[in-house]
Parts: C-alpha cells; sequence; structure tokens
C-alpha cells in the first residue's frame, strides 16, 4: 500500500451488531432448548459520569439481546465491605449468569478482592478472576476479557490473520494490554508489549503489522509511527479539549499510512460491549448443561460477506 492511500476503516459499531446479532439469535435457541434467559448484572460504583455512560450502553445492548438485565447502581461512598458483599449476593443468584464489576472503583476501594468475591468464576463474564487469568495464560477454556477479545473479534471478521504477524501493543494494563498479549500469541502472533518506560516507543510502533494503543492519552501515537501498510487498532477512550472523543492515535495521520485502522468512538469500545454479551451468553449455556452445539451458530459471519 502506497503512503498515501486511504486506509479501510475497522467499524466496530457495525461489527459489534453483526456479534449482538448473533448472540440474540443464541438466546432465542437456548430459550427454545428450554435453557433459561441470560441474566447480567452490572455493578457501579460512584458518580463517573463516562463510566454511568458506558453502564448505560452495557444494559441497553443487553436487553436489546433478550437479557435479564440487573444494573446495580452505589454511592460514591460505598464501603469495601458493602460492594464485596452486594457482589457475593449477586453470585449466589442463579439467575445471574454474569457479573460486571465497572471499573475504575471509586479511590477508596480496591478492585481486587471485589473481583475475587465473584465466585464462581462462570460468572466473570470480564474475565478478570485468577481462574480466567490462568485460564488465558494456560491456553485453557475460560471466560476471555472483553476488551482484548473484541479486538481479536474484529480482526477475524475482517479476515486478518495474525500468523506470523508482528503485534506491538502499547500497554501493559490487566484490562487490555497483557491478555491481548495471550490472545495475539494463541492466535501465533509475534507480541510485543510496550509501557511508560519502554526506550524509542516511535521506533517500536513502526516495527508493528498490528498496532494497538491502550494508553489512555490523547493522540500519544502519531502518523510517522505507523509503519505504511499496517493494522491500527485504537483502544484508548480520552476526552479532547473540544469534548468529544479521541483515541490514543492521530486518527488522520495515521488513516495515511496504515491499511486499517479502528475509529474512536465507534471502534474497540462497541466490540467490548459484544463480548460482554457473548460472555455472559456462553456463561447462561455452561450453566444450564444444554449443548452449546444447540446455541451457538457453527462459525462466525464475516462483516465484509
Ligand atoms: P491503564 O492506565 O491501566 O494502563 C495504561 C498503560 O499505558 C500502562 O501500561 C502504562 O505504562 C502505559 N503508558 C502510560 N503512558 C505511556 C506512555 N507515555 N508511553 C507508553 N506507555 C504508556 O489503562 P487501561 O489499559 O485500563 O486503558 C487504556 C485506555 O483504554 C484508556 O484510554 C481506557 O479508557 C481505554 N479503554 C477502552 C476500553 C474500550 O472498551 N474501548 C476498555 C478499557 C479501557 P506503565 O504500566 O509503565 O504505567
Amino acid at each position: 500500500m502506497s503512503e498515501t492511500t486511504q486506509a479501510r476503516l475497522l467499524d466496530g459499531k457495525a461489527t459489534a451488531l453483526a456479534v449482538r446479532e448473533d448472540v440474540a439469535r443464541g438466546v432465542e435457541r437456548l430459550l427454545a432448548a428450554g435453557g433459561p434467559r441470560p441474566g447480567l448484572a452490572v455493578v457501579l460504583a460512584g458518580e463517573d459520569p463516562a463510566s454511568r455512560v458506558y453502564v448505560r450502553n452495557k444494559d441497553r445492548a443487553a436487553e436489546q439481546a433478550g437479557f435479564d438485565v440487573r444494573s446495580v447502581m452505589l454511592p460514591q461512598d460505598t464501603t469495601q465491605a458493602r460492594l464485596e458483599e452486594v457482589v457475593r449476593e449477586l453470585a449466589l443468584d442463579a439467575g445471574v449468569h454474569g457479573i460486571l464489576v465497572q471499573l475504575p472503583l471509586p479511590a477508596q476501594l480496591d478492585a481486587r478482592p471485589v473481583i475475587d468475591s465473584i465466585l464462581p468464576p462462570e460468572k466473570d463474564v470480564d474475565g478478570l478472576t485468577p481462574t480466567n487469568v490462568a485460564a488465558l495464560v494456560l491456553g485453557r477454556d475460560g471466560l476471555e476479557p472483553c476488551t482484548p477479545a473484541g479486538c481479536i473479534e474484529l480482526l477475524d471478521r475482517h479476515g486478518i490473520d495474525l500468523s506470523g504477524q508482528h503485534m506491538v501493543i502499547v500497554g501493559r494494563s490487566m484490562l487490555v494490554g497483557k491478555p491481548l498479549a495471550q490472545l495475539a500469541l494463541a492466535r501465533n502472533a509475534t507480541v510485543t508489549v510496550c509501557h511508560s518506560r519502554t526506550r524509542d516507543l516511535p521506533a517500536r510502533c513502526r516495527e508493528a503489522d498490528v498496532l494497538v494503543a491502550a494508553v489512555g492519552r490523547a493522540r500519544l501515537v502519531q502518523g510517522d509511527w505507523v509503519r505504511p501498510g499496517a493494522v491500527v487498532l485504537d483502544v484508548g477512550i480520552n476526552r479532547g479539549e473540544d469534548g468529544k472523543l479521541v483515541g490514543d492515535v492521530d486518527f488522520a495521520a495515521a488513516s495515511e499510512r496504515a491499511a486499517a485502522i479502528t475509529p474512536v468512538p465507534g471502534g474497540i469500545g462497541p466490540m467490548t460491549i459484544a463480548m460482554l454479551l457473548a460472555n455472559t451468553l456462553r456463561a447462561a449455556v455452561a450453566s444450564s448443561g444444554i449443548d452449546p452445539a444447540l446455541v451457538f451458530s457453527p462459525a462466525p459471519q464475516g462483516v465484509d460477506g
């Protein structure tokens, strides 16, 4: 691809819709097979406006897919004990197949023991409990974290094969960078994970066939950090000075060099929600004992036909 060609847009919104339609079909099949209606509980502690928007979007998407949705809103000054108690109660509820605790939590709260309260880990539809993290690393069956799973699903549905490709991930969080590295390794990519101490970040980025930015700094990744012909996934969500959402990548400049790129908004964000629904359906099917083959389509439908 020449340096001036405009990148193909990896439309996360449209792809997420296709995933959500597959999930909705799965719900109908599960019910037809005598299974339960999938139940998703979303717990939000505090008043963070962005988190409220995310939770509302998740609730709406889950309802549209035919799920039972339970939103638990807790005040900003919620105690650690109260939050853990709420999660434990939800975990005991047979009608709740998946629990998501919206992160980040208010400063006085420690996320780790809250996530550990999601027992059994089969209800951990965000894929963050030690059992699911270990399953990811060991290559065993488990629930995968939604954002990295959304990155992989988006690539899959656009026919982008990771095998032998060099994926460079900027960001090493437990939520995005580290689990994405595992998922990409499992697909035979060669993976480099960068972070705030990485030397010569632009040079590392220019080595990428697939460049993923998951930092949380508006337009950190500049156009000339993108190797011509690379695929760029922008996970970052930042509020620009004008109040609009922007990613971690300078989209306009990167689009002139990349072969394909995700927009912000409308890229990885909607995919994250779609994968949450897919995980919750999987959890409901697993708890029902019904043969998964009766629920899931034989193969995912590509968006490119
Ligand atoms: P974290 O703050 O947990 O991690 C950020 C990572 O970026 C860290 O590993 C940090 O390095 C690294 N970093 C920070 N500054 C630099 C720098 N100058 N150069 C290189 N690396 C740097 O963030 P998350 O992973 O939770 O989220 C990242 C972004 O993705 C955020 O914008 C968040 O809003 C967004 N996000 C979007 C989701 C979606 O659905 N689209 C879902 C989840 C997150 P170090 O480890 O050294 O500190």
